[in-house]
């Protein structure tokens, strides 16, 4: 199935002169997100995952449902102060200032195999910035999934995992 009728922009969000990929539309028509769902756990599935971690908060919408097909435990990376309990801490340079992701301390067993998900993939920053914490907390990254690459951005070249994307614009 073709997934691009189903990916809807919205010009000018959340700031002027920004093309905003929303994945709202896809997520509301089943047979579109169970093909998705599908897709990704084909090209995913090759790098043995114990574990998938979503990155905060559209990474959730694929990570988790992804994890229940590929029969593997799901992790979330989230922005600073949302989760209880000991965290990691890991700090970012966005264009004008940081940014903070965090995971729980024991989220991942050192050596495990936590493929990263986002729905998009822009400049590449966030992405970047999750495989570095799961790093720091012993994980082995074999790769990056999403749904949508914005490819002009040249994400993908920024980091240094393999990037499985289903609908690439350039
Ligand atoms: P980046 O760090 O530049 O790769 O941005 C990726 C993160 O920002 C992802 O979590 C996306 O959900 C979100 N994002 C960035 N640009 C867009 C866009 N044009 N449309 C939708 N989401 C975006």
């Amino acid at each position: 199935m073709d997934l691009r009728p189903h990916i809807r922009t919205i010009p000018d969000f959340p700031k002027p002169g920004i093309l905003f990929y929303d994945i709202s539309t896809l997520l509301a028509h089943p047979g579109a997100w169970k093909s998705a769902m599908e897709k990704l756990a084909e090209r995913v599935r090759p790098y043995r995952p114990d574990v998938l971690a979503g990155i905060d908060s559209r990474g959730f919408l694929t990570a988790a449902p992804l994890a229940l097909l590929l029969g593997c435990g799901f992790v979330m990376v989230r922005k600073k102060g949302k989760l209880p309990g000991p965290t990691i801490p890991h700090s970012y340079a966005l264009e004008y200032g940081t940014d903070t992701l965090e995971i729980q301390a024991d989220a991942v067993e050192p050596g495990q195999r936590v493929v990263l998900l986002d729905d998009l993939l822009a400049t590449g920053g966030t992405a970047g910035a999750a495989v570095t914490l799961l790093r720091k907390v012993g994980a082995e990254v074999p790769a990056l999934a999403v749904v949508m690459e914005l490819a002009f951005l040249g994400g993908r070249a920024r980091l240094d995992v393999p990037v499985e994307s289903l609908v690439q614009y350039d």
